[in-house]
This record gives structure tokens, C-alpha cells and sequence, in this order.
């Protein structure tokens, strides 16, 4: 989940899981994948944890936050 509200589009995102994250016509954030396959996760925490905003928050299958 990425809350593109207090996103800064800078694209960090897009370029650690560009499969996963994508963005709308002004830039902003947009979730294209929201159930990536496992083989992702990597990419998807690297988004997350380089994520100036620390707008984007990974959950697992159960919906328990991975911190
Ligand atoms: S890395 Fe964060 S601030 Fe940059 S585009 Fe993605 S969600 Fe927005």
C-alpha cells in the first residue's frame, strides 16, 4: 500500500520493483501490483525502505504489517 497522497514522486519506488509501483498522469504513486509473487518482496522492501516519504507500507497474505 503506498499513500500516494503525501508522495513526492520521485520514482524510487518504480525503479526498485517497477512491476510493482507505477504512476499516474501527474506522477504520484500508483500501486499497479498490489499481490506481488514472494519473488518480489526484495525489490518490494527495498521500495519501501528507500522511499523518501515513507509513504509505502508491505503487509503479508494475513495482513500483518512487515516491519
Ligand atoms: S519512492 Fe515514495 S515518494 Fe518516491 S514515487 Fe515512490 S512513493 Fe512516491
Amino acid at each position: 500500500m503506498a499513500r500516494s497522497q503525501q508522495c513526492a514522486a520521485s520514482g524510487g519506488c518504480r525503479a526498485a520493483a517497477p512491476t510493482v509501483f507505477g504512476k499516474d498522469e501527474d506522477g504520484w504513486v500508483r500501486v499497479i501490483d498490489p499481490h506481488p509473487s514472494p519473488d518480489l518482496l526484495e525489490d518490494v522492501l527495498e521500495a519501501r525502505d528507500s522511499c523518501p516519504m515513507a509513504v509505502i507500507d508491505v503487509y503479508d497474505a494475513k495482513g500483518v504489517s512487515l516491519v
